[in-house]
This record gives C-alpha cells, structure tokens and sequence, in this order.
C-alpha cells in the first residue's frame, strides 16, 4: 500500500547533480518503495533535467538558492562548491510530509530501505571522517515550519561551521552523538567510499551488507566516463578506481542507462553526460 504522508527526499541545484538524483529516485522506485519519491531543484536546474527528473520522481519541488558564501571554511575543507548545501535546509518545509528520509544526490541505493520510516528525528549515521558527528548525507526527519525557520536563523546568526548543512545540522542537532542510541543509523545505511582507504578491513567485512552507499567526497560517478559497450568505467584522467569501489561505480551507471519502469513513463530520454 503506498504511503502518502512520507516521502524520500533529494536535492539537486544543478544539472550535473540532477544526474545523480535521477539515479537515486530511479533505485527507490526500482527496489519498490511505498512511499513518496521528491526531488528539490532551484532555478539552475534546466527544462531537459527537470523533465528527466519528472519521469522518475513524484514531485519536483522548485526551492530558492541557499548559500553560505562562507568561503574561507569550505576552502579549509577544499570544497568551495558545498555553500548550496544549505539548500537541504528547505526540506523541513515539505509539510505536506509527516516524516521523510533525506537521501544526498550522490548515493546509490541498493535495496529497499523503507525501514529507514521506523525511526525517528534526527536519526542520521555517523560521519567517517568525525565519529561523533553524523554523516548529513541520509537522515531520518519530520518536516516542520518551525524547525525550518529555527534552521534558517541558526544559519543567519551563527552559520555553519564546515560552510556546508552538515556543520549547521550537527550543532543544531547537537545531541545526536550521546542521547538516544535509537538515532544513529547503522553505517551500512551510509557508506562512505573513503571507508575503502580508511577501514579496508572493516569494508571487506561488513560492505556486503551495504544498503546505501554514498560517494562522499570531490569525485563523483558522473563525473567518470562510461563505455556503454564494454561496459566500464574510467576516472576522467585515465586512471582507475579502487578496486573495492569500482562494482558500485558500475552499479551505479548502469542504474543510470536503466529505462524508466514503463508503469510510470515512457523511454527514458536524457542526454548522455559529459
Ligand atoms: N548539492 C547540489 N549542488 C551542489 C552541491 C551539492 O545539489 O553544487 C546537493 C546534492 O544533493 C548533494 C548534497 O547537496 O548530494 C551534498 O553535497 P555533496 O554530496 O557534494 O557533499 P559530500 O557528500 O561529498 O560531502
Ligand atoms: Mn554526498
């Protein structure tokens, strides 16, 4: 039975990051969610996109830019673009929601996560890089106008302090790391892939077992070149991949050259990236 009141939740302020929010609505409604599918774009998101978008996604919600322009720290952390992050922000004003599970534009999910709907806000999994931090990249919460605006003038009067959502959102929900255990989402539900350099060990161990995998960091799938025909993937500069992550970049291409599910569209028609 479909669920009307919850919904998965993306983000995507650019064509290239629409790539991969196609794919991550693609793989929900592959692995047979029941619930709501939205994708949230600004204005730079073009017609072409935001009509591949459409295909795939219940509702393409139009938001406005969100942006720190709080260069000196996200150049600290070498990623000037994450200023728009704070765009993620406007997820609390989807109230037409009682809860929704937001889901970064660059992971892949592997399976049917519905289960995520049984826990409650703020439940997120931790951050590889900073264990007592979450990791904002998937996270369980319940929209909210008053939390959106308490977030909104959080950002005003103290910003962020990565520049990014997820240095506002670990302060603000600063009691993640030690109040209810029931909040932190097993890694499995956000693999990072810098867990291949970090925790080889630990990858071979329990990667298996990964439900969502999150290609955290510069270097994203869309940003390789694909051979549809023999079906391979390359970095841009012509080298290769860890080889522990080169099946889900794969995995992740091939979700991307998927054709629609007829029941909900026709052939899917988006440009080939580059
Ligand atoms: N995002 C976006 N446009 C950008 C940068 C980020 O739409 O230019 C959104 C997108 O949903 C992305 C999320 O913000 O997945 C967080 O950024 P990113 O995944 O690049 O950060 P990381 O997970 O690598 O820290
Ligand atoms: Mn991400």
């Amino acid at each position: 039975m479909p669920v009307t009141d919850q919904a998965f939740v993306t983000l995507a302020t650019n064509d290239a990051y629409s790539q991969g929010a196609l794919v991550v609505g693609k793989c929900l409604r592959r692995h047979g969610t029941s619930r709501q599918t939205v994708v949230m774009v600004t204005s730079h998101v073009s017609q072409g996109a935001r009509a591949a978008l459409a295909r795939v996604f219940h509702q393409v919600k139009e938001v406005e830019v969100l942006d720190s322009s709080d260069w000196a720290r996200l150049i600290m952390m070498g990623r000037p673009e994450l200023g728009v992050t704070l765009t993620k922000l406007h997820c609390w004003a989807l109230t037409e929601y009682s809860k929704c599970v937001f889901l970064d534009a660059d992971v892949l999910v592997l399976c049917n996560v519905d289960e995520l709907f049984d826990r409650q806000e703020f439940s997120a999994a931790p951050d590889p890089g900073w264990p007592d931090c979450f990791n904002s990249g998937v996270f369980v919460f319940r929209p909210s106008l008053q939390t959106h605006n308490q977030l909104l003038q959080w950002a005003r009067e103290r910003g962020s302090f990565d520049g990014g959502d997820q240095g506002l959102l670990n302060s603000f929900f600063s009691g993640w790391a030690t109040e209810d255990i029931s909040k932190h989402l097993p890694f499995i539900y956000n693999l990072s892939t810098s867990a291949v350099y970090t925790y080889l060990p630990a990858f071979q161990q329990y990667g298996p077992e990964a439900k969502i995998v999150h290609f955290l960091g510069a270097i994203k799938p869309w940003h390789c070149k694909y051979d549809r025909q023999k079906e391979e993937v390359y970095l841009g500069d012509g080298s290769t991949f860890h080889r522990h992550l080169y099946p889900f970049m794969k995995q992740w291409w091939t979700e991307y050259w998927q054709p629609v599910a007829p029941s909900f569209t026709q052939t899917y028609t988006w440009e080939d990236p580059e």
